[in-house]
């Protein structure tokens, strides 16, 4: 025995929080988690999970109108925001119950309550002190609102899950994929939707084409993009919000949300005292083995501020349970990690930009189509896709590839194994395609655009 109460204290029940724990218990480890608001942290809560059943809510009206083209006759129909809300909340309360019986069946302690730290080894809940030999924040990110006359009327991601009605107009302030995301799922339900962003692209960080298209893909649909600008103030005006553009100009609206990033959840709990070293940012700084400069306090997922996506924040924790449990050193290889954004259409995306190939090798060959999909031959819609692939000419490799359309993100998870795998493009030449699909379209593409 020890002398500690635990051998593991984990600090937040996300996505990062609740693998590392399970894990570590399943190899005999004593493990305390504690978390202070919801049980699955915010990918099951204010994230991925609530936001994908939002996106499905609002493909409906294109499916209904699509059907008429197939020989259908759809009645009148009508959406209903608190049932959409009240059956996502009752979803959300079922996976509660499976991180819960998950973590108790593991073996896990679960504390209920704000985590603070007292020392390098001890940490306090709802009044109860616990020491541990090792800690490990796991404390993910918050949306960051900045600091405008009447911040007080702003909502941000975490309320839109909760909002009690659906508003008739909104302002979306950000070009993230969160800002994106949502202006997609407002528009589909019903919502006259402005993006407001001081940029002059959406979604900084993707390929600069397929972010263009998506953005004349969106504009088509009926979604207003402001580009180069941003709110200098907000004011209620009766029922609604009156917004000052730094342009002197002024829109009305029901409802601002802001997308405009998130930071660390890194103060208030106790770090600070200990001299837990963080960023200019606000992230926790970690070495390879996510070991702070407190070598009994380790940090992984969003707070740590690298990749902020689920999966990765889960691989980290898995990898950080194998090097410290099971001796097994499988670091988490950060290149091609795929991502998606879930606009309408949607994006996905692995592997280099076609400026980042540019800027890392001299030889580059782009493969490219712009296609109308099947569907939309009867559907009624003037939707396209668009597929690219970035080659190195030398070696032949697959370092990137993107697609804006239908079912984007399905068809560049199969293809993040090639490139993780590293297929060449003769790979892909070789393999037989799957008839009638737009995946195909991946193995069809022979000449070079640029
Ligand atoms: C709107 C939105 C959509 C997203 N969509 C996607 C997506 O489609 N795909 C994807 O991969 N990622 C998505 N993400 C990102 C994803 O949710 C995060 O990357 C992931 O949840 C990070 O996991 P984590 O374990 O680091 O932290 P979190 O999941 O944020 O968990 C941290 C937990 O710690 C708790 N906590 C904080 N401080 C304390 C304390 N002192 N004591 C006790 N508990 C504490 C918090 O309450 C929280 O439950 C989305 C995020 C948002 C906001």
């Amino acid at each position: 025995m020890t002398q500690y109460d635990f051998d593991l204290f984990v600090i937040g029940a996300g996505s990062g929080g609740v693998r590392a724990a399970n894990m570590a218990a399943g190899h005999g480890v004593r493990v305390a988690i504690a978390e202070q608001r919801y049980l699955g942290g915010t990918c099951v809560n204010v994230g991925c999970v609530p936001k994908k059943l939002f996106v499905y809510a609002s493909q409906f009206q294109d499916q209904f109108d699509a059907a008429a083209g197939f020989g259908w006759t759809v009645g009148k129909s009508t959406f209903n925001w608190t049932s959409l809300v009240a059956n996502k909340n009752q979803e959300i309360e079922r996976l509660h119950a499976v991180y819960g019986n998950r973590l108790q069946k593991s073996g896990v302690s679960i504390l209920t309550g704000r985590a603070q730290l007292l020392d390098d080894h001890t940490v306090a809940v709802d009044g109860k002190e616990y020491s541990a030999e090792r800690i490990l924040i796991a404390t993910g990110g918050w949306p960051f609102v900045p600091d405008i006359p009447g911040k007080q009327h702003i909502v941000t991601s975490n309320d839109m899950f909760f909002l009690d009605q659906l508003p008739k107009q909104i302002i979306i302030v950000g070009g993230g994929y969160i800002a994106v995301e949502f202006a997609s799922i407002l528009h589909g339900l019903g919502v006259n939707t402005t993006i407001c962003h001081r940029g002059h692209k959406l979604l900084s960080g993707f390929d600069e084409e397929i972010c263009d298209f998506l953005t004349q893909e969106m504009i088509k649909k009926g979604i207003h993009i402001l580009f180069d600008t941003d709110i200098e103030a907000i004011e209620s005006a009766g029922d609604c919000l009156a917004v000052r553009l730094i342009d002197g100009s002024k829109l009305i609206t029901d409802l601002v949300m802001y997308a405009t990033g998130r930071i660390p959840n890194s103060t208030g709990f106790g770090l600070e005292a200990l001299g837990v070293e963080l960023d200019s940012e606000g992230a926790i700084k970690v070495n390879s083995d996510y070991q702070t400069n407190v070598p009994s306090i380790y940090a992984l997922g969003d707070v740590t501020n690298r990749v902020n996506l689920t999966p990765v924040a889960i691989a980290e924790g898995m990898a950080w349970v194998n090097k410290l449990y099971d001796n097994v050193a499988k670091p988490v290889d950060y290149d091609n990690i795929p991502t998606a954004v879930f606009s309408q259409p949607t994006i996905g995306s692995v592997g280099l930009t076609e400026a980042q190939a540019r800027e890392k090798y001299p030889d580059i060959d782009i493969y490219k189509t712009i296609f109308t999909p099947m569907k939309n031959a009867l559907s009624g819609s003037d939707e396209k896709t668009l597929m690219k692939i970035i080659v190195v000419r030398s070696t032949n490799r697959v370092i990137g590839m993107h697609m804006v359309g239908s079912d984007a993100p399905e068809i560049i998870q199969g293809m993040a194994v090639a490139i993780q795998a590293g297929a060449t493009k003769a790979v892909f030449d070789s393999t037989i395609g799957i008839h009638p699909t737009a995946a195909e379209e991946f193995i069809t593409m022979r000449e070079v655009v640029t």
